[in-house]
């Protein structure tokens, strides 16, 4: 495989490629499912979620801050997605899937991101 940088590299190109290289296999954004996961591994009933710090209000997290203006605006909006996020991952258990969230700012380690994602999967 090429080493070439790519630019296009958002947070969840970097988890579909970890992912694919560990030698799993599985379907994008799978709309037969609660909230669409991005990452679905069919057979193992497992689905893996990547989340934008900011617009999915990662809790503690620098990148999640709401902006200076229109306050109301944002946290009220934030917190819409945060709630709707938790009904389907609730959603997704009471299916009997498992629900990985990866969060954007946890995507610059891959080390760690790679640990995750193995202890989450499994062999
Ligand atoms: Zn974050």
């Amino acid at each position: 495989m090429s080493r070439v940088k790519s630019k296009n590299t958002g947070p969840e190109i970097t988890v579909r490629k970890l992912v694919y290289g560990l030698g799993y296999r599985y379907r994008l954004h799978d709309a037969s499912l609660p909230g669409k996961p991005d990452l679905v591994f069919r057979t193992r009933r497992k689905v893996i979620f990547v989340n934008g710090c900011f617009w999915h209000s990662h809790k503690d997290c620098p990148k999640a801050r709401t902006p200076k203006t229109r306050q109301d605006f944002w946290k009220n909006k934030m917190q819409k997605n945060a709630k709707r996020d938790e009904e389907n991952q609730n959603h997704l258990g009471r299916l009997g899937w498992k629900c990985l969230v990866i969060w954007q700012c946890q995507t610059k380690d891959l080390e760690s991101l790679e640990k995750l994602i193995i202890e989450f999967l499994g062999d």
